[in-house]
């Protein structure tokens, strides 16, 4: 084989990660990927002997600090919108409930229709309540 072992196989053989038989097979005979193997292997030794790196200060409390208390979510955006769906669907039911069995001549038609319209109350609410949220969130990552 002409070729020499890849850096990246170099690597891994002084990983003492086993390499494919042909690679190794090359790697017994080559003197200069034995040499590379072993400056990989001297350059893995003293970096392995390297001090930890460390901030002079807690990042972890700096962190947590600039980050908002955990309050109890209520979505008051959802309990809006289903006391706004209730008050639409009891007026709809006052101003028109002795119409509704002639006009819904098919209940399955009108409750489909009402349960369309009670989910699109319900995801708009909570389309609106993200919103909300990422609004919240982007203000307080702006460090200014
Ligand atoms: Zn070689």
């Amino acid at each position: 084989m002409t070729l020499h072992l890849s850096d990246y196989d170099l690597q891994l053989a002084a990983d003492a990660v086993p390499l494919p038989t042909a690679a190794a097979a090359h790697l017994h005979d080559c003197r200069r990927c034995q040499a590379r193997l072993a400056t990989y292997q001297q350059l893995f030794t003293a970096t392995a002997r390297l001090p930890q790196p460390a901030f002079e200060f807690d990042l972890a409390a700096t962190v947590l600090a600039r980050l908002p208390r955990a309050k109890p979510a209520f979505p008051w955006v959802l309990g809006i919108v289903a006391v706004l769906v209730l008050g639409v669907v009891g007026a709809f039911v006052a101003l028109l409930g002795g119409v509704l069995g002639q006009v819904f001549q098919g209940l399955s038609t009108g409750l489909g229709a009402g349960l369309v319209a009670v989910a699109s109350f319900i995801v708009a609410g909570q389309c609106l309540e993200l919103l909300a949220r990422y609004r919240r969130q982007m203000s307080l990552l702006a460090f200014s």
